[in-house]
């Protein structure tokens, strides 16, 4: 049975379409992310997942239940992680999570919680005490309190400093090979590559493309030619500045590298950096994100 499924689903604000018309299916014990860029449609769908907003149309199976007619009993089986919990700021760590756990019947043992987010040795130190990243630990570790089935992950390592980052990613690995299945929403391309099996990538309020990180990446086809050139030169035509390099997006890679090389043999330049390089899940997404919003 599919964690998720979704079969046509709309959603309109007055005169905005947010939603307009999604089908999502979303394996058990897998995670799966959900791409797109400001405003394409993903918290409104997220929202309808867990049961805070009504569908216009469509069919929507959460863990076998409707979370419209069965909100209270999905309740208690999923776990949401928001960019900012909004919790008691002068309670310790471990008075938190103490709280939260008489919502549920059967939570998580909240020295379990602990150890799991790495906030053992921060369990008696005060919420507003704790530095940012350990704050949005904290907030995981709330999503998890009644060990969910599900878990929906809003953006969860924004703000985060790169070894802050790594080490949330692999607490979501840490949880997945327990067995819990994630949704989760993200910017970052290097995370949705790291951690999701699966990615949706949403523009306008449709999925414009679905499927494994590199599964996309191939079907983008398109091949990069990057390399650098020096400082004050002109680079060839048709070339982009992009991530500190220049870029040629390479319909055809000889023909591209044999233009590349004559440009920089006429010129004496050295190409030192010269290389091919299959597209990124970031240039796929913004090749297709920027087609779909040149269509809408
Ligand atoms: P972001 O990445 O910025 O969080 P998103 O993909 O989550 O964006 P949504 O928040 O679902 O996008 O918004 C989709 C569209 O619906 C946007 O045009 C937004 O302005 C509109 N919208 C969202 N919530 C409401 C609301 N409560 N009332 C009216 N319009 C809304």
């Amino acid at each position: 049975m599919a964690a998720i499924d979704v079969r046509g689903l709309r959603k309109a604000y007055r005169d905005t379409e947010a939603v307009r018309g999604i089908d999502l299916s979303v394996d058990e014990g897998e995670v799966f992310a959900l791409l797109g860029p400001n405003g394409a449609g993903k918290t409104t769908t997220v929202e309808i997942l867990e049961g805070y907003r009504h569908a216009d149309a469509g069919q929507v199976r959460v863990l076998g239940l409707d979370p419209r007619r069965d909100a209270g009993a999905l309740r208690a089986r999923i776990g949401i992680v928001l960019q900012s919990s909004g919790v008691e700021q002068y309670l310790t760590v471990r008075e938190t999570l103490s709280m939260f756990s008489r919502y549920y019947e059967r939570p998580r043992p909240v020295e379990e919680l602990l150890e799991l987010v790495g906030l053992r040795e921060k369990a008696t130190q005060r919420v507003r005490t704790l530095s940012g990243g350990q704050q949005r630990r904290l907030d995981l570790a709330l999503g998890l309190v009644g060990d969910p089935e599900l878990l929906f992950l809003d953006e969860p390592t924004t703000g985060f400093d790169p070894s802050a980052r790594r080490e949330a990613w692999q607490l979501v690995r840490d949880l997945t090979s327990l067995g819990t299945t994630v949704l989760l929403t993200t910017h970052y391309m290097e995370e949705a590559d790291y951690l999701a099996r699966r990615v949706a990538v949403m523009s306008a309020g449709r999925i414009v493309a679905e499927g494994r990180p590199d599964e996309l990446a191939n079907r983008a086809g398109s091949v990069r030619v990057r390399f650098d050139v020096p400082l004050g030169q002109e680079p060839p035509r048709g070339a982009e500045l992009r991530g500190g390099h220049y870029e040629i997006v390479a319909e055809d890679v000889a023909r591209t590298l044999h233009e590349v090389t004559t440009w920089a043999l006429e010129r004496g330049v050295s190409l030192q950096s010269l290389e091919v390089a299959r597209p990124s899940l970031e240039d796929v997404y913004l090749e297709l994100t920027s087609e779909a919003q040149a269509t809408a």
